[in-house]
């Protein structure tokens, strides 16, 4: 099936997103598939844009959402608090280690990042640091699209036009230790790339950094990028030797997709602010959250308050849904199936790497996985970009009813990549049906490129 075929003539749109191009229209879906308007079948290959981590219409979460709707839809924060903001919460903090208790709900993770970034910056005001400003980050990342949130954003594709209305923040690279060709070792390259934050930090002025964000595990712009975990760690230590505040974006690695509550779980290293959206309320409603510790939030309410908040903030039947998500996520122990599952699918993922040798890394945590598309495996030389390759693939697995998300990183080090993420209720035979469905799309994409591909 050509993606053309799966555009069922229908008239002009009068919605616009980012280019004009028009996809099938959605009908209906459930656990891992979506159903277009043409009765056509698609595997959730991830979960969306890594969002609906507990799978499509569950009943638990829409009786939840139902329940809400009799009850009240929307009730405005300056006037009343409501028992699902509050119940949610608490129960999101009791799913946090280190010192973070205290959330503050938005609607999205760009939303997420810059009430972080804000909150960082009048904690600073507030406690005699008004000279702290600047956010370090890494290129390539990427932390949201609005003003704040892509100025600490690293893909100058996204950032080029608005450079000019935007504070400029230091950048430094990602850890791709994977890419590096010398003589060390995982843990000193995990080193090397976190002293590059200290030379940073020294090059700006320690007294003007506010503070460094990233996200542990890496999203759509790195694919799933793990640093080696030395890293972590020394991250966190300079990060304390210069007064500067940690903040993890786990908009797409958090509410367990890693195969931990938080995928920065997996180290010991804690962040002083958090970033959480997407699997927090996995698509049932736009819902995220900032989380920090009371003494970062303290001295900014006795400061006289945080100058910020959306009209939707906490919004009642946003937050019914996000409890009921986290609700199923404790009942069917799924932080543990994404890591099971996780494990399962990564070492089908690199096995291809057998059959297909333009595949040139495999690599993530739990149900947050990549492979790297190369023209050169030895030396991590990525595809011509005018291939589009990347793109290509995903349309030729489209084609077989699979969906996956892919980047060709621009800017940084790293090629083509896939994401494959699908939920976490997906099953061992529907994870068997997905590489099915990604074989006969390699196959075909092979053919295409005329790269060569075994049996
Ligand atoms: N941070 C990360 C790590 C993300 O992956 C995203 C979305 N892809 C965002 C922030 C922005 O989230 P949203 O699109 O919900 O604003």
């Amino acid at each position: 099936m050509a993606l053309a075929s799966a555009l069922p003539n229908r008239p002009a749109s009068h919605l616009f997103y980012q280019t004009r191009q028009r996809r099938p229209l959605v009908e209906r879906a459930e656990g891992v598939w979506f159903w277009d308007s043409d009765g056509r079948r698609y595997l959730d290959g991830s979960s969306g844009a890594m969002v609906s981590n507990i799978g499509h219409s569950h009943p638990h979460v829409v009786e939840a959402m139902r329940r809400q709707i009799g009850k009240a839809t929307f009730a405005y924060r300056l006037h009343f608090e409501n028992e699902a903001a509050e119940t949610l919460a608490a129960k999101l903090v009791g799913h946090l280690t280190g010192d973070l208790s205290r959330v503050f709900f938005v609607s999205g993770g760009s939303e997420a990042v810059e009430s972080c970034l804000k909150l960082a910056r009048q904690y600073a005001v507030a406690t005699g640091q008004g000279s702290r400003y600047k956010v370090i980050s890494r290129f390539p990342s990427y932390h949201g699209c609005t003003l704040g949130a892509l100025a600490v954003t690293g893909y100058t594709a996204l950032t080029a036009p608005f450079a000019p209305m935007m504070q400029e923040m230091p950048k430094i690279p990602a850890p791709t230790a994977y890419l590096d060709r010398d003589a060390l070792t995982m843990e000193q390259r995990g080193l090397k790339y976190a002293d590059l934050l200290e030379r940073e930090i020294l090059a700006q002025g320690p007294e003007t950094v506010l503070a460094f964000i990233m996200e542990p595990v890496g999203g759509a712009s790195t694919g799933a990028l793990v640093a080696p975990d030395s890293y972590y760690g020394r991250v966190r230590e300079i990060c304390d030797r210069h007064g500067v505040l940690l903040i993890y974006d786990e908009v797409m690695s958090g509410a367990g997709r890693t195969g931990r509550f938080l995928g920065g779980d997996h180290w010991a290293a804690r962040p002083d602010l958090v970033a959480l959206s997407k699997g927090f309320a996995a698509g049932y409603s736009p819902l995220g959250a900032a989380v920090a510790p009371d003494r970062i939030v303290e001295p900014v309410l006795d400061a006289g308050g945080f100058l910020h908040g959306f009209t939707y903030a906490g919004n009642p039947l946003a937050c019914a849904a996000g409890l009921a998500v986290l609700e199923v996520i404790e009942n069917e122990g799924l932080v543990a199936r994404a890591a099971s599952r996780g494990d399962l699918l990564k070492s089908k993922l690199a096995l291809l790497m057998e059959r297909y040798p333009f595949i040139g890394d495999v690599r993530g945590k739990g149900l947050l996985l990549a492979f790297e598309l190369v023209a050169d495996r030895e030396t991590m030389a990525p595809l011509e970009p005018s291939l589009n390759a990347h793109a290509r693939l995903v349309e030729r697995a489209f084609e077989q009813g699979l969906i996956v998300y892919s980047r060709r990183t621009r800017g940084g080090r790293a090629g083509d990549h896939i994401l494959v993420c699908p939920p976490m209720v997906v099953s061992e035979s529907e994870i068997d049906e997905l590489m099915a469905m990604l074989t006969a799309a390699l196959d075909a994409f092979a053919a295409e490129l005329k790269l060569p591909a075994g049996r």
